[in-house]
Parts: structure tokens; C-alpha cells; sequence
């Protein structure tokens, strides 16, 4: 017998750490751009477990890939070598533009291993990040996180500067001969999708280039076609030096990577970085079958053409408590005069999954498959709220 919604919270409340704020929904199943409750009622689905789901739900390509792989080989440690993997890093270096890959599971390891890697290449300790940026909570991606109350309990962290986002010469001056790196983020995500000037990231890359200083690019969240390319540097034609992704990159399937040019790469030698799981076969299957999904799918161009619409649709939404709607591809935000809680509530109620981040900010980040239909049903939704 399936559990009904009463049941499986309180089994939450009893048994699980409450970390979360949780939407009072339970998921069963989920399908391209739509997921079903328990109790059946279905969602469009905006925000694609946080822009994760790029090539949609239970993608069939995806699917037959794991079921495949799981039938052959799950794991077995990087001990050994797999085809996979192998197969997996010659793609993400032609798509990335940098030389090697390390892999990992998660954003918040792969923000790890990009700082391990600078600290050893610069042989220094401090970090530059920017204002309301965002990379992980594990204790080192989480010293270079903003946020004072997610830092706060946490102290002493390790050393990080922060200067405003958006602010090349606030880097310049910030740089010191203690400066190990500058972390960013190509658009900044959970800040609420902050889209810096054009020039900004070319900046930054010239500065750093003057000061020899490296460059980390975290493209966690802006990667595998989310903002109309496959990684936000291609909007300002920068090649950083190391660059961290994972959210979509196994298409659900929990994966990251840490990628480095070849000499910061070179810093790492055997026994410098490990993990048990990064790159199983499993994961590398997932991630491979993700991107030829997006390839042949063209959904790059897809999330630039669905990208545009979506805006062109929310801009046509008459609602004196919209302060600004701003996007690249299918990352967008909806900046309010309010805060948007009661909103992503009662789009719930009527089948739109909405994420609120930054209090005020409706980020709209749904599968890059997500239709015109669908897209014009949620605006709808949402003219109507
Ligand atoms: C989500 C995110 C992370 C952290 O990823 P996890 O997989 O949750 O650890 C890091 N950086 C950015 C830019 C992110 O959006």
C-alpha cells in the first residue's frame, strides 16, 4: 500500500532532520514538464528540482541509459579505470573549453575541489567572492557563500573577501598577495538571478590575467543549455581557469565535476583529491545519455527560443508588484515589490511549481523542454493570482 500525503510527513517530522522548508505536496511521479502528487493532481513544473531537470523528467533516453548501465556496472570506486568515464571527460572538455576533469557528485564538492585546487596551485590561502553569491554548504564552498545566516553558526571559516558583484575594480583592488583566487558565478543564482553587465566577466578576466591571479567560474547552476549556451562563459567568450558544474549535468542523476586548464590542473597530483563515488559508471551513463539528449534535441537553442517567449509572456503581465523580470535562456527571475510566498503558494493550488529565492525573487527555471502550451498555461496561472 502507498503511503498517503498525512503519512509520509509524518514520518518527515519524525525521522528526518528539519533543514527544509518544504512545499505541503508530495511528488509520485513526474513526466518532460510535469510532475503528479500522490494524491494525483498534476504541475507544470518551474523550477525542474533547481535547474536540474534541463532535459525533462524521466527523459526516455535517459532512462533506458541507467537502466542499461545498471544491468552492466553500478561502481567500482576510482580504483579502476571504466569507459565511461573516459568517454564522459573527452565531451565535457570540448564543451567547456578547459583541459582535465575531476569528477565528483555534487555542486558543493566540486566548489571544494575547485578551492583545494587554487590554494595548491597558488600556494596561497585567501578567496575573493562576491556579495549575495552562492556555492554550497560544505564548509569550504560555504566560506566563500555570502549569506550571513548560513555562515554565521559556522565560524571560523576559511578566509574569503567579499566584494559586490558586478564590480570588476572592487576585484582589482581587492587582489593581494595572499589571493589564492576570485570565485563567481557567471550569473549569480540563488542571489536571484543577477545578470551582470556584458563586459563584467571579461573584466574580471583581464584582471586577474594583469595580477596572476586564477580564476574560478562556478557554473553549478548556469550549465548544460540553462542560459541559451551550454555554459554562461560563452556569453562573454571568458575561459576561466578552473570551473565547477553539477545540477543538470546527470539529468537527475546526482553528479558534478571540477574541470581545470591544463597548468592548474597539473597541481593536483595522485593522492592530492579524492572521492569514493565521483564518476560510477552509473552516473557517467546519466550524464552522457544528458547530453546527447540536449544535442539532438537542440535544446540550447531551445532554452534561447523558450527563454525569450517566457519573458516576452511575463513582461505582458499587468501587476503593479512586479519590479523587474530579467533572464538568459530559461533563467529567469521575477523581482517583486512583495515577498513571493503567497504567490508560489496559490500557483501551487492552480498546477504551477514556482521557487521563490532572495525572498522576492519568482525564479522561473523549468525543463528546457517545457512547450508554449505549458508556458502560456502558468502565465495565465499567474495573471490570474
Ligand atoms: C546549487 C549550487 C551549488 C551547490 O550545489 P549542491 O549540489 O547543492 O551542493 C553551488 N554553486 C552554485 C552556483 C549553485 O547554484
Amino acid at each position: 500500500m502507498a503511503l498517503n500525503y498525512d503519512e509520509i510527513t509524518r514520518k518527515y517530522e519524525k525521522y528526518i532532520f528539519q533543514t527544509y522548508t518544504r512545499q505541503p505536496i508530495a511528488i509520485k511521479s513526474a513526466k518532460g514538464a510535469l510532475v503528479t502528487d500522490v494524491n494525483g493532481k498534476e504541475y507544470i513544473d518551474c523550477v525542474a528540482g533547481i535547474a536540474v531537470n534541463n532535459v525533462g523528467h524521466c527523459h526516455p533516453v535517459v532512462v533506458d541509459a541507467i537502466k542499461r548501465q545498471a544491468e552492466q556496472l553500478i561502481h567500482v570506486s576510482n580504483l579502476y579505470y571504466t569507459e565511461n568515464q573516459a568517454l564522459l571527460a573527452q565531451e565535457l572538455v570540448t564543451l567547456s573549453g578547459m583541459d582535465r576533469v575531476f569528477y565528483c557528485n555534487s555542486g558543493a564538492e566540486a566548489v571544494e575541489g575547485a578551492l583545494k585546487l587554487a590554494r595548491k596551485a597558488s600556494g596561497k590561502k585567501e578567496f575573493i567572492a562576491t556579495e549575495h553569491a552562492f556555492h554550497g554548504r560544505t564548509r569550504g564552498a560555504l566560506s566563500v557563500t555570502h549569506k550571513e545566516k548560513y555562515r554565521k553558526p559556522f565560524e571560523p571559516l576559511a578566509p574569503a573577501i567579499f566584494v559586490p558583484y558586478n564590480d570588476a575594480d572592487a576585484i582589482r583592488s581587492a587582489i593581494t598577495s595572499d589571493t589564492a583566487g576570485v570565485i563567481l558565478e557567471p550569473i549569480q543564482g540563488e542571489a536571484g538571478v543577477i545578470i551582470p553587465s556584458d563586459d563584467y566577466l571579461k573584466e574580471v578576466r583581464e584582471i586577474c590575467d594583469e595580477k596572476g591571479t586564477l580564476l574560478i567560474l562556478d557554473e553549478v547552476q548556469t550549465g548544460f543549455g540553462r542560459t541559451g549556451k551550454w555554459f554562461g562563459r560563452e556569453h562573454s567568450g571568458i575561459t576561466p581557469d578552473i570551473m565547477t558544474t553539477a545540477k543538470a549535468m546527470g539529468a537527475g542523476f546526482p553528479m558534478g565535476a571540477m574541470l581545470a586548464k591544463e597548468e592548474v590542473a597539473a597541481n593536483f597530483v595522485r593522492g592530492d583529491h579524492a572521492s569514493t563515488f565521483g564518476g560510477s559508471a552509473l552516473a557517467c551513463a546519466a550524464a552522457l545519455a544528458n547530453i546527447e539528449v540536449i544535442r539532438k534535441e537542440k535544446l540550447v537553442k531551445r532554452s534561447q527560443d523558450m527563454g525569450n517567449y517566457l519573458v516576452n509572456k511575463l513582461k505582458g503581465l499587468k501587476k503593479d508588484y512586479v519590479r523587474e523580470i530579467r533572464g538568459k535562456g530559461l533563467m529567469i527571475g521575477m523581482e517583486l515589490s512583495i515577498k513571493c510566498e503567497d504567490i508560489v503558494a496559490k500557483a501551487r493550488d492552480s498546477g504551477v511549481l514556482l521557487n521563490c529565492t532572495s525572498e522576492s525573487v519568482l525564479r522561473f527555471v523549468p525543463p528546457l523542454t517545457i512547450t508554449e502550451k505549458q508556458v502560456d498555461t502558468v502565465v495565465s496561472v499567474l495573471n490570474e493570482i
